[in-house]
């Protein structure tokens, strides 16, 4: 605005932040000196010399494929979710895909899903000729509400996904008693959630069946790579079949008994795993109690040192969560900033900050294939506007937590109301 024009009227809406000239206090996205100069992610994995030994042996002397490392690599999976069986896949989503085609899921059915989490957790039932039906999450955790997952059963209810959402177990007493009345199995989405515990015990136990992503972003990583965990003996044994084309016998078992013939006997993927990748990702679970206790020291001096903010809502803590990621909640009421405008003003600061997640339901595709809408899910869709995912990595130093704290004080500091 030019002297001219500011002179004739008086602005009173001129935003009354710090000094926006260049100097210690102003934020960066106004020009003032950012926390940090380069970018802290908001996750990143970590590969060590271990790590790679153990890809090294595989590329060394051992099947790349249908070998011993997979079978090692389910085994682990299962002592982490405490269940009798483990099934590796190539992702998460596979893993989803095949438990929800174990569980009998497909044309016609529906499977009650909640709104915020990754696309995967939905895409899954379309896949499987279902309908998703969306229903909404509890304003405190951002878990699965069971009062609206009870208002969304009907005849057709084939399946209930709950999700781990940033790693806090989900598969609770009250939706487990929803499932049970209804005679309807729980599948845990539990990509955010290895080695969480509820009650005491691994939370995956609970539940029907869990699902678990070992994408770089996830606790552990393959590469790409997933597994289904699971107490039942007949859904473990469908899973594997339909992670091979929905043959009844592998390639390596015909080759152990000097046989050729197989048969088909349902129509599966080759959602395979590799033993590189097994082998790699069996390296990284090793670490995951490790992983688990410097996740949360660094998200309890997040809960420590941000709890005066008054514009902001931190997570509650919970003694079983796993810490896959930090998500705070601007209060648009405290602010004269939008949730974008504190993106914006992070991103500025050197702070590498995401959104997880925006509505499953509102994406174009479900809009239009599924006739979803804005009103459905409220509480969802009012947090999924307020949501900031901060930094969280096992391998951040404590300077680097520092940054993230300076950061939020710092640009949350300028946009509060007072
Ligand atoms: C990552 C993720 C998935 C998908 O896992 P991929 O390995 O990327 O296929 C599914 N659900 C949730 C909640 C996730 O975070």
């Amino acid at each position: 605005m030019s002297t001219l024009a500011k002179a004739g009227s008086i602005d009173t809406r001129e935003p009354t932040r710090v000094d926006p000239r260049p100097g210690r206090g102003a934020l960066a996205i106004d020009g003032g000196h950012p926390v940090r100069r380069d970018r802290l992610p908001y996750g990143r994995h970590e590969i060590t010399e271990a790590d790679r030994a153990a890809v090294d042996a595989i590329l060394r002397d051992q099947p790349l494929t249908g070998g011993p490392a997979v079978v090692a690599f389910e085994r682990a999976v299962a002592e982490m979710a405490g269940t009798d069986h483990a099934i590796a896949v190539n992702s998460g989503t596979a893993a989803l895909h095949a438990s929800m085609l174990a569980l009998g899921v497909g044309p016609g059915d529906e499977v009650i899903v909640p709104p915020i989490t990754f696309v995967a957790t939905a895409n899954a039932a379309v896949m499987c000729g279902a309908t998703p039906v969306f229903a909404d999450v509890n304003d405190r955790t951002l878990l699965l509400d069971p009062s609206r997952v009870r208002v969304s059963l009907s005849e057709r209810t084939k399946l209930v996904v709950t999700v781990d959402y940033t790693g806090r177990p989900s598969a609770t007493d009250p939706v487990r008693m929803v499932c049970e009345r209804a005679d309807v199995p729980l599948l845990a989405d539990a990509c955010h959630a290895p080695g969480a515990r509820l009650g005491g015990v691994p939370a995956p136990s609970l539940a029907r069946a869990a699902t678990f992503s070992f994408h770089p972003v996830k606790h552990a990583a393959a590469g790409e790579g997933g597994a289904i965990a699971t107490n039942d003996p007949e859904l473990a044994a469908r899973a594997t079949r339909l992670r091979s084309h929905g043959i009844d016998t592998d390639a390596a078992a015909r080759e152990r008994s000097g046989g050729h013939a197989y048969q088909m006997l349902e129509l599966g993927h080759n959602y395979r795993l590799s033993d590189i990748n097994a082998a790699l990702a069996a390296s990284q679970l090793s670490r995951l109690g490790a992983s688990i206790t410097r996740r949360r020291a660094i998200a309890h001096r997040y809960l420590d040192e941000l709890a005066d903010l008054e514009a902001i809502t931190l997570p509650e803590p919970h003694e079983g969560h796993a810490w896959h990621l930090f998500v705070m909640r601007v209060r648009p009421e405290r602010l004269r900033a939008s949730r974008d405008e504190v993106f914006a003003a992070l991103i500025a600061e050197g702070i590498g900050v995401n959104v997880h997640y925006s509505c499953v339901h509102l994406h174009p595709y479900y809009r239009e294939r599924f006739e979803t809408a804005e009103g459905q899910c409220p509480v969802a869709e009012r947090a999924a506007d307020e949501l900031i995912t901060l930094p969280l990595f096992p391998t951040m130093a404590d300077s680097d937590t520092s940054d993230v704290i300076a950061a939020v004080r710092k640009v949350i500091g300028a946009y509060t109301v007072t």
